[in-house]
């Protein structure tokens, strides 16, 4: 077995069944991929569109695609005949040209709202009463083409494991009202995407099923 098959088989050993691994691949070979692909691995994530492109076009039709990173609205044409779901998306704005494109390919792509709960500052991410104030609007029935699946998040950047508790706890509380008040009878939005290569195990106790790993799986990235 090469090292990435045997990151994901240790990775895949300590996960409870309902939890799924994102293989995270930004950065890293089609060759990567495919060592991935060859243990079973379908799921990976890719956060910027050219780099996308280049590896969809080498790579097995059955690989379930997800964007993470910040996607803007000019390229989201780009990745509409293949992309899974797109994880990172964090303006009405982009939600709004995801429904044009998709409806123009006729299909439905599924969604993630990005949750900003970091103490970090960035431009990125709805606050938790932005994604409950969203979906209390008549919006998200308008956006006919979009499956909206669950939420994503990054917590802070910090070695305080409470604290990172605390915002995956955070943001399992606005995942269950969305969820109670929105979609309580339906299998639609039940995705918790949150826990990277530093605090899975952490996001796992606290309402992740949907763990996002780069490094651990491929090792450190060369930009
Ligand atoms: C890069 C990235 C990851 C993976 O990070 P690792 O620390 O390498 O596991 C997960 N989520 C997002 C949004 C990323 O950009």
């Amino acid at each position: 077995m090469t090292g990435i098959a045997q990151n994901i088989s240790r990775i895949r050993t300590a996960l409870p069944k309902d939890v799924s691994l994102l293989a995270v691949s930004k950065f890293h070979s089609a060759q990567d991929i495919l060592e991935a692909y060859h243990v079973g691995q379908r799921l990976f994530g890719e956060s910027r569109v050219q780099e996308l492109n280049t590896k969809v076009a080498l790579l097995p039709k059955d690989i379930e695609w997800h964007f993470i990173g910040h996607l803007q609205t000019n390229k989201v044409r780009q990745i509409m005949p293949y992309i899974h779901t797109i994880q990172s998306v964090d303006s009405i704005r982009l939600l709004e040209e995801i429904e044009r494109q998709a409806e123009k390919s006729q299909r439905t792509v599924c969604v993630l709202l990005e949750m900003h709960l970091a103490q970090e500052t960035t431009k990125y991410g709805f606050t938790p009463t932005e994604c409950m104030d969203f979906f209390d609007s008549e919006l998200p029935k308008k956006l006919r083409h979009i499956a909206f699946s669950g939420l994503m998040t990054m917590a802070s950047h910090v070695t305080d494991e409470q604290q990172i508790a605390q915002e995956f706890e955070s943001a399992y509380k606005v995942f269950e009202i969305i969820k109670a008040r929105h979609f309580a009878h339906e299998p639609a939005f039940s995705i918790r995407s949150w826990g990277m290569s530093q605090d899975y195990r952490i996001a796992i106790r606290h309402g992740a099923n949907m763990i996002r790993i780069g490094t651990d799986i491929f090792g450190s990235r060369i930009p």
